[in-house]
């Protein structure tokens, strides 16, 4: 019988026992753009749509292993980190990805969580900015994060433009700003800047809803799955926003908090 060609991709990162964000979102999204995912799990989070009640970070010799099964048997084309809770996990994910052949690298740089909850401690921000950054093909922080790793204040377009650069200079070849964290605009914009620097902009409708759990998670595994298939950057980014509009504003009742998207769009 001939045996299908898939494209595979790998996430990096931790899980959410409620199923919306982390990996369990990540590899949903990746499984519903037709690609194969594998993952890398650096942390366990015991987590609802109310929030995080719990997290046990992996020991080093068990991501360690996660990386070498992989490679040994697997042939990743893109992959993509998501939450790393220290600077310890920082290290040992650069120090993997260094090691093997996993493809052009996604670097969502999850921080804090909606509910407030904390995914990477305040001292892992510098290894993010001087070790995962530089290896980064694409970059995806919102607002908050932006601020963060570019080391400013965001208050308008301008400087969520000079952020972008500042990133790109810390590394990063491409750089997504998410721009929904605007209240006061009435669109929901995302800035791009490209390697070539050409800047992009994706808009959407902003949705009044709580069910934006997982909205990082699943717009960086979409992107991954549709460069993993053989799209340009520009083609997977706005595949990636028309798949979390809809997702949005399909909401399904799922839990009592902020609930999950509806990925069935
Ligand atoms: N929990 C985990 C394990 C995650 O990786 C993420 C990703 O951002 C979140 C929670 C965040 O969820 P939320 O979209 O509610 O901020």
């Amino acid at each position: 019988m001939e045996e299908l060609e898939v494209p595979q991709v790998l996430t990096i990162a931790g899980t959410d026992s409620g199923g919306g964000a982390g990996i369990q979102a990540d590899m949903k999204t990746m499984q519903e753009r037709h690609v194969f995912s594998t993952c890398v799990v650096v942390a366990v989070t015991a987590q609802n749509t109310l929030g995080v009640l719990d997290v046990e970070v992996m020991p080093k010799r068990i991501i360690d292993h996660q990386f070498q099964a992989l490679a040994e048997d697997f042939d990743i084309q893109v992959s993509k980190t998501g939450m790393l809770a220290n600077t310890a996990v920082v290290e040992t994910v650069v120090e993997n990805y260094q090691k093997y052949d996993l493809g052009p690298l996604v670097v969502d740089p999850v921080m804090i969580a909606k509910g407030g909850a904390k995914l990477l401690s305040e001292d892992a921000i510098d290894a993010v900015r001087t070790k995962l950054i530089p290896l980064a093909y694409l970059i995806t922080p919102n607002l908050p994060e932006a601020e963060k790793l570019a080391e400013m204040e965001i208050k308008n377009n301008q400087d969520v433009r000079s952020a972008a650069r500042k990133l790109r200079q810390l590394g990063a070849k491409n750089v997504l700003i998410k721009g929904g964290h605007f209240s006061d605009q009435p669109e929901s914009r995302d800035y791009v800047l490209f390697e070539n620097g050409k800047e992009m902009e994706l808009t959407g409708p902003r949705f009044e809803t709580e069910n934006t759990h997982g909205t990082g998670d699943t717009i960086s595994s979409v992107i991954v799955s549709e460069l993993a298939k053989g799209a340009e950057l520009k083609e997977a980014l706005q595949v990636g926003k028309a798949f979390i509009n809809a997702a949005i504003s399909n909401g399904i009742k799922v839990g009592h908090g902020h609930g999950p998207l509806n990925h069935w769009v």
